[in-house]
């Protein structure tokens, strides 16, 4: 693709403006880190129509999405981060919207992943050819991190931080890296780039390496909390839910209950979620012969809702886990019980359980 004088005029006003503030910059990085979430950007190279390189039975398009998915999950898992991504499914992106929606989200760092080719093997990785203090700062703490857990499975040559006036690094207003993850034309690379344990490596030193940059410490999962149909303020039902204590499973006094119906009129627990993450959710509720077999959960998620549905006749009086979720930080009607199911018998609501994991 040409280059655009007008974005590089830009970039590089950018980047003379960066070294100027660079006496500052240890306060103004600071003030962010405290001010607001970082917003990281994952750019999964290539995708749908547009493979990448292959080679060996791989294709790169593949190889990029599965690292960035795991680098997205592992920041969550331990950071506040709030994460954005180019794609998460194999899908075509053109290189402009990939740097114009980093942009207009007003990412923080913006991190492209690749797999070379073209005969060689190793790891090497890109900054803009006259790039910012930041990007520097950000291919500095990038590279030694992706090597080092590479190599922790296998062997990688070291083929050094290097510089290109690619599109995604020159067009993008924020500190952008490009790595290029071994060669898949390589055979010993691809077969390294084949183990599932050398995949979660690359995300893990991707993971690390943007950690550090930012200054970030691990965030331990410390924080449960449990919403019971009676907690104040936290729990909201339409007229139609009854209250019964019926149940000796149930949590707490009471526990609600309605007939099923082809609307939704869901009952809302209402969680409080300090930190965008995963948080393991669960439901309690009394069981009973004549309850609904496929009582629909809603959890919403940090990317939309999510629906399980439960067999309310059995495993009552206990937590059960509707599964590992993203949430996004805040406070919200976060699990919904759905009267919207063709299955007989009352569905329960009683108490939800959310734990960071
Ligand atoms: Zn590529």
């Amino acid at each position: 693709m040409l280059s655009n004088p007008t974005a590089r005029r830009r970039t590089l006003l950018a980047a003379a403006a960066a070294a100027a503030g660079a006496m500052v910059a240890p306060l103004s990085l600071a003030g962010r880190a405290l001010a607001a979430t970082p917003k990281v950007y994952l750019d999964p190279g290539h995708g749908g129509t547009d493979p990448g390189a292959v080679g060996n039975g791989l294709q790169e398009k593949a190889l990029t999405l599965a690292i960035a998915l795991q680098t997205r999950d592992i920041l969550l898992a331990n950071y506040s981060v709030d994460i954005r991504m180019s794609r998460t499914t194999d899908i075509t992106r053109e290189l402009a919207y990939r740097t114009s929606d980093a942009n207009a989200w007003g990412a923080n760092l913006f991190v492209s992943i690749h797999i070379n080719s073209g005969g060689g093997t190793g790891f090497e990785s890109y900054r803009y050819t006259t790039a910012s203090s930041g990007s520097v700062n950000l291919h500095n703490a990038l590279h030694p991190q992706v090597l080092s857990a590479m190599r922790t499975v296998g062997t990688v040559t070291d083929r050094g931080k290097k510089t290109a006036n690619f599109y995604v690094l020159r067009e993008t207003n924020m500190p952008a890296v490009l790595t290029e993850n071994l060669f898949i034309d390589t055979l010993a690379d691809a077969n390294l780039l084949k183990r599932a344990d050398f995949i979660t490596a690359v995300a893990r030193g991707h993971a690390q390496g943007i950690a550090n940059y930012l200054g970030l410490t691990s965030t331990p999962p410390t924080y449960s909390t449990i919403v019971d149909n009676a907690t104040a303020g936290r729990f909201t039902a339409s007229g139609n839910w009854g209250t019964s204590s019926y149940s000796s499973q149930r949590y707490g006094a009471d526990y609600r209950f309605a007939d099923p119906v082809l609307a939704s009129d869901a009952a809302w627990f209402k969680v409080s979620i300090p930190q965008t993450g995963n948080y393991r959710v669960e439901v309690r509720y009394p069981a009973d012969a004549g309850y609904n077999s496929s009582t629909p959960h809603v959890i919403v998620t940090a990317s939309g809702n999510q629906t399980v549905n439960v067999d309310q006749r059995s495993n009552g009086g206990t937590w059960r886990s509707l599964g590992t979720f993203n949430l996004a930080a805040g406070d919200r009607d976060l699990v919904g019980v759905s009267r919207w199911t063709s299955a007989a018998g009352y569905v329960v609501a009683d108490a939800v359980r959310v734990t960071r994991v």
